[in-house]
């Protein structure tokens, strides 16, 4: 599966090239290529390896479906994005993404339109991102949000609540609009992972190393922007302390970003985004090809917690799996089990773990209190205790100008070990 050159070894072959000077060769070449950003766009991508292969959406070692998908994505419907629903599901169908959720700005017009529904072996659905004056929120799994700025936060949450739909506070650390406010219990989840913010946010010394990448490889370019969205991280933890909350990612697509005036650069693609980074959400059952139902199953994994981000150019994360066992039950990330003597949480990963000499970081209550070796398959703890058990899969990964970096790969959602008494 991983017969090109992984996007870490290409990294590597640049570093060697400016062994001697890194700093000099990245300002050097930055400013040689910021005169040429337009040729940026026609970057190779080609000899990298393909996070798609093996994405057949059948079933894995565990009985279970893994299906990949986007959450937060923008079309036409959007005045700030390029890019149709036809256009994503054919990019999509292409890097065996199962389905996308599209957030176009305050309109839910796409479903009106027929917009939703199968296409390219995607499933396409609609949803919304809204602007309220304490930041950003998506709306899932509704047919009508009332869009207005003018009706207050707690208004529009009942709104949503009311067709039994999703909240999900959208980029919540970002500089500029990061949620202002308290996290109302009718809000579903959060953004611990939203690529448009991750470039954003980077240090200026990773954007210019970026820049210097791009050309060499695009995959190899966006890698070193990655950052870990920490205050996002942070406030994840302390709402799961509370109550359940799931936590996913946002490709937050726009293929557009503004040069001057109205003028538009179709950047970063379809192609190179979807490829980065997925939500997959895990299933007992598989999709049937009806939409209600298929709707249903992908709109219920995220309620339920049942999915994992995983960062995929760094390696296929199909097949990971984590979930907890003991005598009253079993239970998957995202599901609450009651503490009990000998409580077994088991991490599953897939066979690029080795290759990646992946490590489990096991966090209890927001603190780890664990880590497996380098590169195992399977690694399992027992607590007794109660608290809120989640895991990250980390790799250590080469910046070309730099010291190799700790990055995670793989976010699981929590398991929610109660207190028998409660
Ligand atoms: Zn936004
Ligand atoms: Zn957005």
């Amino acid at each position: 599966m991983l017969q090109n050159r992984s996007v870490t070894d290409i990294v590597r072959s640049v570093r060697r090239m400016f062994g001697g000077r890194p700093r000099a060769a990245a300002v050097l070449i930055t400013a040689l290529l910021l005169a040429a950003v337009p040729l940026i766009g026609s970057a190779r991508t080609a000899s990298l390896s393909s996070p798609s292969a093996g994405y057949v959406g059948s079933a894995t070692a565990g009985g279970h479906y893994d299906y990949a998908g986007l959450i937060h994505v923008h079309t036409t419907y959007s005045d700030d994005a390029t890019g149709t629903y036809e256009d994503l599901a054919r990019v999509a169908g292409g890097q065996g993404i199962r389905f996308v959720v599209v957030t176009d700005h305050e309109t839910l017009k796409a479903i009106g339109d027929g917009k939703q529904g199968w296409r390219n072996g995607v499933l396409m659905l609609t949803g919304v991102e809204n602007a309220r004056p304490e930041g950003h929120l998506l709306g899932m799994g509704i047919s009508n949000a009332p869009n207005r700025r003018e009706v207050p936060t707690t208004a529009y949450l009942q709104a949503v609540k009311a067709q039994d739909g999703l909240s999900i506070l959208a980029h919540p650390a970002h500089r500029k609009w990061a949620w202002e406010g308290p996290v109302d219990e009718r809000i579903d989840g959060i953004e611990i992972l939203d690529l448009a913010d991750q470039f954003y946010a980077a240090p200026l010394e990773a954007k210019l190393a970026a820049v210097a990448m791009l050309p060499v490889n695009r995959m190899a370019g966006y890698l070193e922007l990655g950052t870990k969205a920490e205050p996002a991280l942070r406030i994840w933890d302390r709402i799961t302390q509370q109550r359940r909350f799931v936590g996913l990612y946002a490709a937050d697509l726009h293929q557009a970003i503004e040069l001057w005036g109205e003028e538009k650069m179709v950047f970063p693609p379809a192609e190179d985004v979807m490829r980065i980074a997925r939500n997959h959400i895990v299933s007992a059952k598989p999709f049937s090809g009806e939409f209600t139902a298929d709707a249903d199953l992908v709109y219920g994994a995220i309620r339920a917690g049942h999915l994992y981000v995983a960062v995929d150019v760094l390696g296929d994360s199909t097949g990971f799996m984590f979930k907890a066992s003991n005598r009253g039950g079993e239970a998957w990330m995202g599901d609450e089990i009651r503490a009990a003597p000998g409580t077994r949480y088991t991490v599953e990963l897939p066979e690029s773990a080795q290759r990646l000499e992946a490590v489990v970081r096991v966090l209890r209550n927001g603190i780890e209190v664990a880590r497996s070796a380098a590169g195992q398959r399977v690694y399992q703890f027992v607590d007794d205790r109660p608290g809120i058990y989640r895991v990250e899969v980390t790799t250590m990964v080469p910046t070309a100008f730099g010291p190799d970096r700790e990055m995670t790969w793989i976010y699981a959602n929590p398991i929610y070990a109660r207190d028998a008494a409660v």
